[in-house]
Parts: C-alpha cells; sequence; structure tokens
C-alpha cells in the first residue's frame, strides 16, 4: 500500500467550524476546542486534553458520559437489529420503557400519568402540554413566571422570559401573562399577592388562564429555587381558580434536585409534566408529556413527529431506570453531593465578600451569583483554562452553573470544586 502524502501545511483542526458551521453556534465559543471522547464525568479534547464536566450535557448526562450500564444494552440492542426508527408503533422496547417507568418511578409514588411521547426535545414535551391545556380548558391564555425558561419554540419562547432568545422569535409572543417567581421581590410580598389579586378582580383585565407553566428550579433562569411551601401555596392556587398546573421537569427532573421529580419534596400532582433532557439517561434524544388520565382528550394524530419513537432511546431509558432507580441510593447520594457542593459555595461567600457572592440551588443543580454580572463568564473561562467545564445562568449570565453528573465520583467532585475555588478567586484579583 502506498502511504498516504503527508499533507504540505497542517490545518488547524478547529477552522471549518468558523468556516463552515452557523454564528448560531454558542457553547463551542466558550470552550473553543473539539471533544472527541468521553467517559463518566471527564471529556478529552483531540490533543488528549482531558476536563472535568460540571456541565453534563445542560442535564442531559445525570448518569455520566458512555454509562457503562446504559451502553452494554444499547450495543446487544444494535447488534440484534432491535427497532431503531418506529414513529409510534408498538415495539418491545418501548413496552419495556412503559412498564418499567409505570413499576419503578409511577407506582412507588401513587402518581396515575398517561404517557405521551411528543417529538424527542425538551420544547416538544411543552409544546404539547401547553396544546393540551388549551384544548382541554378551551381557554388560550397562559400563566408563567419570571425567569422562566421552557424551549425556543414559539409556545415554549411565549412563556419564556429571556428576552435575548424572546428576540429571536421575529414575531409577537402571545397569550402569555408572567406572574413573579419566589422570591422575585426578595422575600418581602406575600406569596401570590398580585396573582390572587388580579384573578380575582373583575377590573384586572386578565384573560382567563388555560394553565400555570412552571419550574421547580428554574435552571436557565439562574438555579432559583422555589421553596416546597410556594409550590404547595400555587398548587392550591390553581386547584381553587380550576387553573391546570403543568410542571416543566425537563432539566430538574430525572434525579437533579435528589427525588426523581424535583415537585415531589411539596408532595404536589401536577395535571401535567414535562420531562425529557435526562430521561433517556445516555444523551439520546426523547421526550415525554405526562397526562393526569381524564386531561387526556388528545385525537389520534394530533400531536406528532418523525422521531418519537426513538427505540434505542427507550432501551437506555429502562437501563437507567432500573440501575437507579430502583432504590433510594442515587437520590440520597445526590443530596449528600448536593450538600458538599454548597458548602463550598458558601465558604466561597464567607470568604470573598467583596465580590458579593450567593450560593443557590438544590441538589446536585448549584450556582453561584456574582455582583458583578461579568464574574460568572470569567469565572467559567478561568475554570475551563484549569480544565474545568462549566456554564453560565441568568438573566445577565451572571451565575456560575455547578451541575456535575449525578454519578460523579466523591473524589472528582472534590477535584472540581477545588478547581472552580481557584477560578473564582482568580476573577476577585
Ligand atoms: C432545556 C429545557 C427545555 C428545552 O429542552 P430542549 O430539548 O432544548 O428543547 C425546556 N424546559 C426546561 C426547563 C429546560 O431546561
Amino acid at each position: 500500500m502506498p502511504k498516504l502524502a503527508e499533507p504540505a501545511e497542517t490545518h488547524d483542526p478547529l477552522s471549518i467550524f468558523s468556516e463552515r458551521e452557523s454564528q448560531v453556534r454558542s457553547y463551542c465559543r466558550s470552550w473553543p476546542v473539539a471533544f472527541d471522547t468521553a467517559v463518566g464525568s471527564r471529556m478529552t479534547d483531540i490533543d488528549g486534553k482531558s476536563y472535568l464536566d460540571f456541565f453534563a450535557g445542560a442535564g442531559a448526562l445525570n448518569y455520566g458520559h458512555n454509562n457503562p450500564a446504559l451502553k452494554a444494552p444499547l450495543l446487544d440492542y444494535l447488534a440484534r437489529d432491535g427497532v431503531v426508527h418506529g414513529l409510534d408503533m408498538h415495539t418491545a422496547a418501548k413496552a419495556e420503557f412503559l412498564r418499567t417507568f409505570t413499576d419503578v418511578v409511577l407506582a412507588p409514588r401513587g402518581l396515575d400519568y398517561k404517557v405521551q411521547f411528543p417529538g424527542p426535545t425538551g420544547t416538544n414535551a411543552v409544546e404539547s402540554a401547553l396544546k393540551l391545556a388549551r384544548k382541554v380548558t378551551g381557554k388560550e391564555a397562559m400563566i408563567n413566571f419570571t425567569n422562566a425558561f421552557h424551549g425556543m419554540t414559539l409556545g415554549s419562547l411565549s412563556v419564556t422570559g429571556n428576552s435575548m432568545k424572546r428576540g429571536g422569535a421575529g414575531i409577537p409572543l402571545v397569550h402569555a401573562t408572567p406572574m413573579p417567581y419566589d422570591n422575585y421581590f426578595d422575600g418581602t410580598v406575600p406569596d401570590f399577592l398580585w396573582f390572587e389579586r388580579v384573578l380575582e378582580d373583575a377590573g384586572s383585565s386578565l384573560n382567563e388562564p388555560a394553565a400555570v407553566i412552571v419550574e421547580t428550579v428554574q435552571g436557565e433562569g439562574g438555579i432559583n429555587p422555589a421553596r416546597a411551601e410556594w409550590l404547595r401555596g400555587l398548587a392550591d392556587l390553581c386547584n381553587r381558580h380550576k387553573i391546570l398546573l403543568i410542571v416543566d421537569d425537563v432539566q430538574m427532573g430525572c434525579g437533579r434536585t435528589g427525588p426523581f421529580f424535583s415537585f415531589e419534596i411539596a408532595g404536589i400532582q401536577p395535571d401535567i409534566v414535562c420531562i425529557s433532557k435526562s430521561i433517556s439517561g445516555y444523551g439520546l434524544p426523547m421526550a415525554l408529556t405526562l397526562i393526569k388520565p381524564e386531561l387526556d382528550v388528545w385525537g389520534p394524530g394530533e400531536h406528532n413527529g418523525t422521531f418519537r419513537g426513538n427505540n434505542p432511546a427507550f432501551v437506555t431509558a429502562t437501563a437507567a431506570l432500573r440501575e437507579y432507580w430502583s432504590d433510594d441510593r442515587l437520590e440520597r447520594s445526590t443530596l449528600a453531593k448536593g450538600e458538599t457542593v454548597d458548602a463550598t459555595l458558601r465558604g466561597l461567600v464567607e470568604t470573598l465578600p467583596a465580590l458579593e457572592l450567593a450560593a443557590k440551588g438544590r441538589g446536585l443543580a448549584r450556582g453561584l451569583s456574582f455582583g458583578d454580572h461579568t464574574l460568572a463568564d470569567k469565572t467559567a473561562a478561568a475554570a475551563f483554562e484549569r480544565g474545568l467545564l462549566l456554564e453560565t445562568a441568568g438573566p445577565e449570565s451572571e451565575v456560575a452553573k455547578i451541575m456535575p453528573a449525578l454519578t460523579i465520583t466523591d473524589g472528582e467532585l472534590d477535584e472540581g470544586l477545588e478547581i472552580f475555588a481557584d477560578a473564582v478567586r482568580s476573577v476577585a484579583r
């Protein structure tokens, strides 16, 4: 075999991205390397440099990269020519997922939901929830919350807070009225004062809402946790005013805050629940819209999508539920690791008063906000230089977001927190 000629000049392996990929690319601008392999909580770039991952696919990799307990059944399934694409046909893989989801997740929690497979992304679960709430109630108005994030398609954007993201729509985003999220007024205003008032006042001009959509902890909005009593108050308000309650658990579900569903701490049962990101467990696209049975008034095909039947995702989702949710070990370890992160963040708040830091979060969804809003991005950049991946959140990217895989080892967590603390101290200078 003739040897291939060596290229005359070595090309920058990253130049293809700036030449060919749209300006819309974003995460890669913060991390200007090309990643090649990833295992657990580590990613390796094409030059062999290893990074610790406190990003976890924005919450899509709660069980880490290429988790062996999920990879083995996936490889077996592909090797035996299991159905890959199935629209909404019955398949063995989907039947197993639905049975396992019922036995491992729904039944032990006393929850009875019908499962809709919308398109395979979070925003699809949200769109279908909004459509269904409108169909059930015959009303078009929605209530959303300040700093909410629900996805980038038009319906989801209409209930999303961020003005830059909303602006991308290019058309008016209508039929949603924002209400203050928990702690919007720094705890000085009684919960739901304005919401109750405009609902009851015939002169308020509020359109009668079909549903309220809420995150229990706002992820993109800046790691803002709502208190359990606030969530109970919201569920009670919805119940009294006959408004449907939609919980968007796309990012905080699948154990991110500890329990499988993030709303479990409040003891509430939302009418509709949106799940996506980590439900496949492997980073494969998959989403669920969970619907109280009496609300399941869809006509066949009234909401559909070509990739609803991503069967390899059903295989890894089933494996993840069996591996991690048959007992409470993962939940307990997530809460313990969350306390470890919180202790580090509180230590920084105390030792660096000049930065006006605040520690935020629940479970393993954690954040550190900076008085000077530019410092969170600088901290993320300093962390990257030190081999740690993390993103920022909040309306002005003022929060450094700490979201490791739930399966991160204690050693890796400590190592990452040390790098993080060092990065914060470096921007303080
Ligand atoms: C990520 C996210 C979405 C959108 O999910 P996509 O898969 O990006 O469409 C919706 N809601 C919340 C709370 C999210 O974090």
